[in-house]
C-alpha cells in the first residue's frame, strides 16, 4: 500500500464567507474577446476554443507566482472564472444558470515562448497554460447570476498601474454558451472552474513585478512575480 489517507481527500478552495468548495476540474477557453483575438494577430475561432490546467495550476492566496525557469516570456491574462455548482451533461443554454454556485477572478498565465513551440509542433499547450501555480485565483464569491455575470468588470493591475480591464457582455461566446458547449463533450461536476478568456492587455511579467486583480464582489488578490 503506497497510499496515505491524505490522498483520498479532494483539494478545497476557499470562499468569501470561508465555506468550502470542492475543486474539480479546470476547463478554459481561448480567444473569446474580440480585441485580444486581434491584439495577438489571431483569427477569431468559429467555435470556442477550449483547453485545460490540471487542479495542481490553481493557486489560492499563494501570494507569489514563480516564473518556471525553463521560460522567458511569461504573459498575465486575467479572467472571469464560473465555478460549477451542479453536475450535467448537455446542458441547454437556458438551464445553464442552474448549474452555477459562484464565480471568482483568476489569472490565466501562459508561457508565451513554450506556447509558440507547441503551436508550431502541433501539439495541445498543456506546457504553457497548464503548469504548476499557472493559475493564480481569487476567494470564491457566491455571486452566480447570469444577469450579473454576463455584465460584469474585472480589472488587473501590473505595479500599481492598469493594464487589463475586462466587461463579459464584450464576450464573442457568452457564459451560457460556453456551459452548453463544453457540456456537449464533457460532464461537468460540482466544483469544476470554467476560465472565460482574458480581454485585451496581455503583456508580460517579470521577477519583482507586483500583480493585482479583481472584480465586483472580489476582494482584490496580489501576487509577486518571483
Ligand atoms: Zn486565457
Amino acid at each position: 500500500m503506497i497510499f496515505t489517507e491524505d490522498d483520498f481527500r479532494k483539494p478545497t478552495l476557499i470562499s468569501e464567507d470561508g465555506r468550502p468548495v470542492p475543486l474539480g476540474f479546470v476547463y478554459c477557453v481561448g480567444r473569446n474577446y474580440a480585441e485580444h483575438v486581434a491584439e495577438m494577430g489571431n483569427r477569431r475561432p468559429d467555435q470556442p476554443l477550449v483547453f485545460f490546467k490540471p487542479t495542481g495550476a490553481v493557486c489560492q492566496e499563494c501570494g507569489g507566482f514563480q516564473i518556471p525557469e525553463y521560460s522567458r516570456n511569461v504573459h498575465h491574462e486575467v479572467e472571469l472564472v464560473i465555478v460549477i455548482g451542479k453536475a450535467g451533461r448537455r446542458i441547454a443554454e437556458g438551464e445553464a444558470q442552474a448549474h452555477i454556485a459562484g464565480s471568482a477572478v483568476g489569472l490565466d498565465m501562459t508561457l508565451r515562448d513554450v506556447q509558440s513551440r507547441e503551436v508550431q509542433a502541433g501539439a495541445p499547450w498543456s506546457v504553457s497554460k497548464g503548469f504548476d501555480g499557472s493559475c493564480p485565483l481569487s476567494r470564491i464569491s457566491w455571486l452566480s447570476d447570469l444577469g450579473r455575470l454576463t455584465r460584469y468588470s474585472f480589472f488587473l493591475e501590473k505595479n500599481g498601474r492598469l493594464v487589463q480591464r475586462g466587461d463579459t457582455s464584450q464576450m464573442i461566446y457568452p457564459i451560457p454558451y460556453l456551459v452548453s458547449y463544453i457540456s456537449q463533450y464533457f460532464t461537468f461536476q460540482p466544483g469544476d472552474l470554467l476560465m472565460t478568456g482574458t480581454p485585451a492587455g496581455v503583456g508580460p511579467v517579470s521577477r519583482g513585478d507586483v500583480l493585482r486583480f479583481g472584480g465586483e464582489s472580489i476582494e482584490p488578490v496580489t501576487v509577486d512575480v518571483q
